[in-house]
């Protein structure tokens, strides 16, 4: 197995579009690395680097220690899988598994024997002489996983392998990529914009924003201290809320209430970040209070999100199904103040 850097790496290409610009990452031996943002944010290229799909304008691609920049793909001993499969429509799925390591000229017992090891990982062993066109989405998307798997890479690179399936299927196939990371003991890097998957799968993930990495770190870091507006937009569901406030000392004063924040920032406005799961309906004499002006309220199971205003402020929040909650009402929602967020308006940056 191995680790991979990326060391001040950037992408330009002709036409003057920089696709990655000055990127530095290390993903650990093992690991499994997420990259993470809006499309076009540049993930996909960082890894067609790294596959070695395209050249590096600037900067070094390391596995291990070795500088892959001018290795050719199929030497870097990494491999890829895609959104779209592609899988050979008249080869079983044998013959699709093994067609990469026929062509390397491998003897047929370890090709056999590999195949063996994946489909038994993957539970694809009653599945190996039928054709793709008659498997479902996500036998599909094992079996393109498995072609990856014979090749026993170094390296393996997913570039939003589950798009194309259905929410289920999606679900089942994130914990079924979960195990198979685990069996494996391998390094994943995997490409995705959609941040459930980053925060559900990646033991880091690195959220990106026009070609350039804004903060990298563990799931529960990156959701519970955002190092900026971005990403604290970007991750969670619904989005944080942002409130513009003025600030005199700890007070942050907003068009419809106001807050005694832990710290006194040292700016004179600002904005107040609250996730929507940070108002609740639990009111405590430690929390101050808002009274949100529903407008709509949207069921989850347990949860519902309601939407409303308070003030000037659209706000979002997120409260147990068993309140009722009716359009034009007035709801008294707490703050949980121990996990307000602040940023700095005109960079955007955590100050808090
Ligand atoms: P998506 O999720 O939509 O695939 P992404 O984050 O993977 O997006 P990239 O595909 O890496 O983004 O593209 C990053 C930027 O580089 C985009 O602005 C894109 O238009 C541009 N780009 C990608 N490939 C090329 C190319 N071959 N020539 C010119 N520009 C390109």
């Amino acid at each position: 197995m191995a680790s991979v850097t990326f060391d001040h790496v950037t992408k330009q290409f002709s036409g003057g579009v920089t696709a990655v610009n000055d990127m530095s990452l290390e993903v650990k031996d093992t690991e499994f690395m997420v990259l993470v943002g809006p499309s076009g944010c540049g993930k996909s290229t960082a890894l067609r680097m790294l596959a070695g799909l395209e050249d590096v304008s600037e900067g070094e691609i390391k596995i291990d220690e070795h500088v892959v920049n001018d290795v050719p793909s199929q030497n870097r001993d990494i491999a890829m899988v895609f959104q779209a499969y592609a899988l050979y429509p008249h080869m079983s799925v044998f013959d699709n598994m093994a067609f990469g390591l026929r062509m390397q000229g491998m003897a047929r017992d370890e090709i056999e024997r590999r195949i063996t090891a994946a489909a038994d990982i993957l539970e694809l062993d009653l599945l190996l002489k039928r054709k793709p066109g008659k498997l479902s989405g996500g036998q599909r998307q094992r079996v393109a996983l498995g072609r990856a798997m014979v090749r026993e890479p170094q390296v393996f690179l997913l570039d939003e392998p589950l798009s194309s399936l259905d929410a289920k299927l999606r679900l089942h196939m994130r914990v079924e990529l979960q195990k198979l990371h685990r069996k494996l003991n391998a390094t994943f890097i995997y490409v995705t914009h959609d941040q459930v998957e980053a925060l559900t799968l990646g033991d880091r993930i690195a959220v990106m924003r026009d070609g350039v990495v804004l903060q990298v770190g563990p799931p529960r870091q990156v959701y519970e201290k955002p190092a900026n507006m971005f990403v604290a937009g970007f991750i969670g569901s619904p989005s944080m809320n942002f409130i513009p406030v003025t600030i005199d000392r700890r007070t942050a004063t907003a068009s419809g209430f106001a807050v005694e924040l832990p710290l006194a920032p040292r700016v004179e406005s600002g904005i107040l970040g609250i996730r929507p799961e940070d108002l609740t309906e639990r009111i405590s004499s430690n929390n101050p209070e808002i009274n949100l002006q529903v407008d709509t309220a949207e069921i989850l199971g347990p949860d519902q999100f309601v939407y409303g205003s308070v003030g000037d402020d659209a706000i979002t929040a997120r409260v147990n199904l068993n309140l009722r909650v009716h359009h034009g009402e007035r709801l008294r929602l707490g703050i949980d103040v121990q996990r307000l967020h602040f940023f700095d308006a005109p960079t955007g940056r955590a100050i808090l």
